[in-house]
């Protein structure tokens, strides 16, 4: 069973996928940490973000590792955990730049098939329905307000010790989201044969629900 998650920056994917893994025993993929990964490793080498054929050059020579840990995923890049790294504002305000680069998505998207093909999946990020797994055999497009999306984040951010304003958070989200949507290859956008979920008044436990639903139908067929 493969099971794809796609929406804008913010909408719960993460969360909700998490979640579903867990009860559903399947593995949950997090696209978006890997294009995280590959901007840590340009920002940590100190190349251009635009610097497509370096920045592919240095992940060739990396290793990018999911591994799970007291419940949690885990990244490690050669060997060192950066789950926390990767969701700086430095990476967040850039891994749009990153992930447009052709070479770069070919390379990201070779790894998330390869996983994809050992177990039963879901994974989240923005061209899972479109083009990693077309043949999912179930995809989930989540949406919701910016003002809302923001104000998850902000929360989030609050939890963790970490203050940013509301209003810049809620400018980030409307730039990525204009980046991801607009860029060449493989843009954000609902596959034809997706489910859209507004998840803006809805609780995590209610989208989980949801899409939980959607899944055991599909595997009673
Ligand atoms: O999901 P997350 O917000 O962590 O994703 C970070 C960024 O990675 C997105 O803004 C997007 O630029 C990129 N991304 C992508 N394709 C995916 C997942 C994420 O381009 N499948």
């Amino acid at each position: 069973m493969q099971v794809a998650i796609d929406g804008p920056a913010s909408a719960g994917k993460s969360t909700v996928a998490k979640i579903i893994a867990h009860n559903l025993g399947y593995i949950y993929i997090d696209t978006g940490a890997m294009y995280r990964a590959c901007t840590l490793i340009a920002h940590d080498n100190n190349v251009d973000y635009g610097d497509e054929k370096a920045i592919l050059n240095l992940i060739d020579h990396s290793t990018i590792d999911f591994k799970q840990e007291d419940g949690e995923q885990k990244v490690y890049v050669n060997g060192k955990d950066v789950s926390i790294d990767i969701r700086t504002p430095e990476i967040t305000e850039n891994v749009s730049q990153v992930s447009a680069l052709r070479s770069i998505r070919e390379k990201m998207v070779e790894l998330q098939r390869e996983m994809a093909g050992k177990h039963d999946v879901i994974m989240d990020g923005r061209d899972i329905g479109t083009t990693v797994l077309p043949d999912a055999e179930v995809k989930i497009f989540l949406i919701a307000s910016v003002a809302s999306r923001a104000k998850r984040r902000f929360l989030d951010f609050q939890e963790k010790g970490i203050h940013q304003d509301l209003k810049d958070i809620e400018h980030d989200i409307e730039v990525r989201d204009y980046k991801d949507s607009h860029r060449e290859i493989s843009p954000l956008k609902k596959a034809d044969d997706a489910i859209e979920l507004d998840t803006t008044n809805l609780t995590i436990d209610e989208v989980v629900a949801k899409i939980t639903e959607i899944i055991q139908k599909k595997q009673k067929n």
